[in-house]
C-alpha cells in the first residue's frame, strides 16, 4: 500500500551509504546491468526482476563513500577465490566462529555468493592487491583455515570498496543521492512502513515517502567508551526499527577487537589482525610473549584474545604488538594505513612496540531479517551491520562483514525492487526520485511512533549536557556490558541507563541520538542478562560454561 496521498518521493529509499547501503541502492536500481544499459543482468550479477523504472533515494547523514565504518575497513574481504579453497570450507570456518548460533542456510548464501560479488567489484574497477604473477594476494586472518582475505592498497580495503561502489551509484540517473540528512523515525501506515521522517542539516524537519525502505545504518559500537567505530555508529537504525515494531535478534553479541591502538583518540585506531597473521606478536611491557589458552595462540578467535588482554590490563598490565621483526621494514608497504596511524600518534612500528587494548568493534545482532533482508515489518528491509542475518551467530569471523554488506545488501535491494507494487494503468507509471521533495510530515493516516518528549524543550538544546550523558552511557557499557559480564554488573547497567533515560530529551539531532542510544544500550544489557551462559563474544563470569544446546 502506498501512502494515502498517493504520492511517493521514490519507489525505494535506502538509508545509509556504507558497503551495505551502496550495494542495496545499486541492486535496487537494477544491479550492474543498469550501468551498461543491458536489459538483463549477466549470470553472476544481482537478479533484478521488477519494475524497470524504479527510482531510488540513497540518504546518508554524511557523504557518499566517506562516512560510516565501511571506508575504515582495513584487513579485507573474505571470499573463497583460491583453487585450494571452497565456499564449503569458508562456511565451516564461519559456523565454527559463530559458536553454534550461525544460521547455516544464510552462511551458505554468504560464502557461495561472496566470490561473485567480489568479481562484480573487480568488474566495476576495484583494484585489489595482486602478486607478481597477477593473481589476487590472499591474506591469512584469525580462525580462517585458508588464506582467503583479499585487500586493496595494503590495508585500505574499505575505502576502495566504497569508492568503487559510489562511482557506480553516481553513474545511475535513477538513484538520487541525499547527503547530510538525518533519518529520525520510520513512518508507517496500516502496519506497513511507508517512509521516513528526516531532518536536514539546517535543522528543519521533513518526510520522505517510499514503497520500500532499506535500513543500512551500520552498527552500534560507539556506544562503548573504547571502540574502533565512528561516531555515527550508535544504533539509530535499530532504535527506529524497534519503535516501529520490528523484531531484533542476538543483541547481546558484541565483538571486541583485541588490538585497538591504546592512544588518546576516539574512536581508537584499529591495528588490523592481518598483522598478527603476518607474524607480529602480542607481548607484555617486558617484551615477553602472552600466553593463550587456545593452541592457535595469537590467532585464536577474537573473543579469546580479547578476554586474555582484558584480564591482563584489568590486573594493571600493559599489552603491545611487536611488529619490529615481522613485517618489520616492510610495514609501510604492506600496511600503509596502520603505519600512518602509528606515525600520527608518534609511534614508529619498525622500531617501537604498538600499545594495544581491546575495544568494541562489531555488533553481530540487529534487526531480524530473512535471507532477502526482509524484516518482520512489511515495507522494511535491513542490511549490513544494522541487520541480524544470522550468519555471524555469536561471533563474527574476521573480514566477513564487508562481505555480508555486499551479499545481503544486494539481496535486500533486489528484493525491495521485486516487492514494488505493479505499475499503475494511468500515465507511464514512472516515479523519478525528486530531490526537492523533502516534504513536511504527511497526512494523519501516516504515523511515526509517539515522541512525547519532542518539542517540550523549545530553545537551544543543552548539547554539552547531552554529550556528558552520552559519555556516561558509553562508560557504563564498557565497564558493565563489555568483554566480561555478570548479573550484578548488568543489573547495575540497566538501572543506570534507566536513570539517564528519565531526563527529558530535546527534539534535536543530539537529543534523538541519545534517546536511540539509551534504547539500544538497554536492549543489549537486557539480552546479555537473559543469556545465562558464555557463548562466542558473550562471556558471563557467573556462567562461564557454554550450554550444550544453542538457543537463539
Ligand atoms: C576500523 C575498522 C576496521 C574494519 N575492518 C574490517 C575489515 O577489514 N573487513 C571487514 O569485513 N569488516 C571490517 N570492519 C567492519 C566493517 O567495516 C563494518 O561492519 C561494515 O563496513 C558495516 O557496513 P554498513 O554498510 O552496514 O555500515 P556503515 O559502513 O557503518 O554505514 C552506515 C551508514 O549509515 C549512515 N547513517 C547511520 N545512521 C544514520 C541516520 N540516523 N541518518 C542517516 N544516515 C545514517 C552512516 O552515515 C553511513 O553512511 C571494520 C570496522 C572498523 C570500524
Amino acid at each position: 500500500m502506498t501512502p494515502s496521498s498517493g504520492e511517493v518521493d521514490a519507489d525505494i529509499l535506502v538509508v545509509g551509504a556504507g558497503a551495505a547501503g551502496l550495494s542495496a541502492a545499486l541492486a535496487a536500481a537494477g544491479g550492474v546491468a543498469a550501468l551498461s544499459g543491458t536489459p538483463e543482468p549477466s549470470a553472476s550479477s544481482v537478479r533484478s526482476r521488477g519494475r524497470p523504472d524504479s527510482s531510488v533515494l540513497l540518504l546518508t547523514r554524511g557523504h557518499l563513500g566517506r562516512d560510516g565504518a565501511s571506508p575504515l575497513a582495513q584487513g579485507g574481504v573474505a571470499a573463497a577465490l583460491d583453487s585450494g579453497d571452497s565456499a564449503e570450507l569458508h562456511a565451516l570456518d564461519t559456523v565454527l566462529a559463530g559458536a553454534g548460533l550461525s544460521r547455516e542456510d544464510r552462511v551458505a548464501i554468504l560464502t557461495t555468493e561472496g566470490p561473485g560479488r567480489v568479481r562484480e567489484l573487480i568488474g566495476l574497477g576495484a583494484r585489489f592487491d595482486r602478486d607478481a604473477s597477477g593473481s589476487l594476494e590472499l591474506a591469512m586472518e584469525g580462525a580462517h583455515s585458508r588464506r582467503r582475505v583479499i585487500h586493496a592498497r595494503g590495508d585500505r580495503t574499505g575505502a576502495e570498496v566504497t569508492q568503487v561502489l559510489s562511482r557506480a551509484i553516481r553513474r545511475l540517473p535513477s538513484i538520487t543521492i541525499l547527503e547530510e540528512i538525518e533519518a529520525e523515525e520510520l513512518l508507517t501506515e496500516g502496519g506497513r512502513v511507508c517512509g521516513l521522517r528526516v531532518r536536514r542539516s539546517d535543522g528543519s524537519a521533513g518526510a520522505l515517502r517510499a514503497d520500500a525502505v532499506v535500513l543500512a545504518t551500520g552498527g552500534l559500537c560507539h556506544l562503548y567508551l573504547r571502540t574502533t567505530t565512528p561516531r555515527s555508529t550508535t544504533g539509530d537504525g535499530i532504535a527506529m526499527a524497534m519503535r516501529a515494531g520490528a523484531a531484533v535478534a542476538d543483541m547481546e553479541f558484541v565483538q571486541f577487537h583485541p588490538t585497538a591502538m591504546a592512544v588518546d583518540s576516539d574512536p581508537l585506531p584499529l591495528v588490523t589482525e592481518a598483522l598478527r597473521g603476518e607474524g607480529a606478536r602480542l607481548v607484555d611491557a617486558s617484551g615477553r610473549g602472552i600466553d593463550f589458552p587456545d593452541e592457535s595462540g595469537e590467532l585464536s578467535p577474537r573473543d579469546v584474545v580479547a578476554r586474555v588482554l582484558w584480564d591482563l590490563t584489568r590486573a594493571g598490565g600493559e599489552v603491545f604488538l611487536d611488529a619490529r621483526d615481522t613485517p618489520g621494514a616492510d610495514f609501510p608497504d604492506r600496511f600503509p594505513g596502520v603505519f600512518s596511524l602509528c606515525r600520527r600518534h608518534g609511534i614508529d612500528p619498525r622500531e617501537s612496540l604498538i600499545p594495544v587494548t581491546p575495544a568494541a568493534h562489531y555488533h553481530m545482532g540487529g534487526i531480524e531479517v530473512d535471507e532477502e533482508g526482509r524484516t518482520t515489518l512489511p515495507g522494511l528491509w535491513a542490511a549490513g551491520e544494522v541487520a541480524s542475518t544470522g550468519v555471524h551467530g555469536a561471533n563474527r569471523l574476521a573480514s566477513n562483514s564487508l562481505l555480508e554488506g555486499l551479499v545481503f545488501g544486494a539481496r535486500a535491494g533486489a528484493s525491495a525492487r521485486r516487492g514494488l507494487p505493479a505499475e499503475t494503468d494511468e500515465g507511464d507509471g514512472r516515479r523519478p526520485a525528486n530531490r526537492d521533495r523533502v516534504v513536511s510530515p504527511g497526512p494523519d493516516s501516516i504515523s511515526a511512533p509517539d515522541t512525547p518528549e519532542a518539542g517540550r524543550n523549545p530553545g537551544k538544546p543543552d548539547e554539552a549536557a547531552l554529550e556528558a550523558d552520552m559519555q556516561s552511557l558509553r562508560a557504563i557499557l564498557w565497564e558493565r556490558v563489555g568483554v566480561v559480564r555478570d548479573a550484578g554488573g548488568l543489573r547495575e547497567a540497566i538501572d543506570a541507563i534507566d536513570q539517564l533515560a528519565e531526563r527529558t530529551l530535546p527534539d534535536s539531532v543530539p537529543g534523538r541520538r541519545l534517546r536511540n542510544a539509551l534504547q539500544v544500550a538497554r536492549q543489549i544489557a537486557v539480552s546479555a542478562l537473559a543469556r545465562e551462559e558464555s557463548r562466542g563474544s558473550h562471556f558471563r563470569r557467573d556462567f562461564p560454561i557454554t550450554r550444550t544446546a544453542a538457543t537463539p
